[in-house]
């Protein structure tokens, strides 16, 4: 049977874009007859809100896509850590105790090429002797763990079969020092709990499935298919982005469900007019639903 989850950290509120996201999940789900999950990603307990998922569970309500909830990953901690030793016990993860400003001081020396998500760590702490006690981040060793698990595939429904090139983020962070896992490892880990077999998100996070891929690999966990799906933009052509105060205003769905707007009628309207149209702009439903 075919399970979706729509996974939002409530860090911010929810704008267009999650809408959108949502919609994708939950349809694909409904016309194969099977399950929509609703997974709150509160990893990031200094940042994560209660007030926010009580607001996401309304927006969804408000929208007219029913869901099921599953378990918050603040309530997930320990797999995390359990998952994270078995790879320290393959020699796969090592302490790194660099600050943001060493790491930007040795990219800016070493000339280190970017990768998804910045500049590749320059591997500084790899193979040094670094205390793991106290305040450190952990690292995969990638190039140790790409050569363990050799070559693998994975399958995005829209794009097709992928070759896994999960080198291209370097030595990603897994455990990190003031969260107790990172997206990477708590999202690939959560999918394989839930049963998640199609894993839906934004083009955005395309190449992250390259290192999900991985270490599913590694973990023996089972292998998902993918949906990467267009991103809505703003009139300027960028992606709406929480940071940026998308989940405000004119775009932000708890202000439009506040204000009384029609949520089953927003859904509609990007059904109708986004999906098959292929237009992926929120302009023209930023206004006047
Ligand atoms: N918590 C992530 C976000 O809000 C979810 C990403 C995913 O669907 O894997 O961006």
């Amino acid at each position: 049977m075919i399970v979706t989850r729509f996974a939002p950290s409530p860090n911010g509120p929810l704008h267009l874009g999650h809408a959108f996201a949502a919609l994708i999940a939950h349809d694909l789900a409904r016309e194969r007859g099977g399950r929509f999950l609703l997974r709150i990603e509160d990893i990031d307990g200094v940042r994560s809100r209660t007030e926010l998922a009580d607001a996401f569970r309304a927006d969804l309500a408000w929208l007219g896509l029913e869901y099921e909830e599953v378990a918050p990953q603040s309530s997930r901690l320990a797999s995390y850590g359990a998952a994270a030793e078995r790879l320290k016990a393959q020699g796969l993860l090592y302490p790194c105790r660099c600050t943001r400003a060493q790491i930007a001081a040795a990219v800016a020396e070493k000339g280190t090429p970017s990768g998804p998500d910045g500049p590749i760590y320059p591997g500084t702490c790899r193979g040094r002797a670094v205390d793991p006690a106290g305040e450190v981040a952990w690292r995969l060793d990638m190039a140790k763990a790409v050569a363990l698990a050799g070559p693998l595939e994975w399958t995005d429904e829209l794009a097709g079969v992928q070759r896994a090139t999960p080198e291209i983020f370097g030595d990603v962070v897994l455990l990190r020092k003031e969260a107790p896992a990172s997206y990477h490892l708590a999202a690939t880990l959560d999918d394989a709990a839930d049963g998640v077999t199609l894993v839906t998100r934004g083009m955005d996070l395309f190449p992250a499935s390259h290192v999900h891929r991985l270490l599913q690999a590694l973990l023996g966990l089972p292998v998902p298919l993918w949906h990467h799906h267009q991103l809505l933009v703003d009139r300027e052509g960028r992606k709406l982005a929480k940071r940026r105060g998308s989940g405000t205003g004119l775009l932000g769905l708890t202000e439009l469900r506040l204000a009384g707007e029609d949520g089953r009628a927003l859904a509609a309207s990007l059904r109708d007019r986004v999906l098959p149209a292929g237009v992926f702009t929120s302009e023209g439903l930023d206004r006047g639903l």
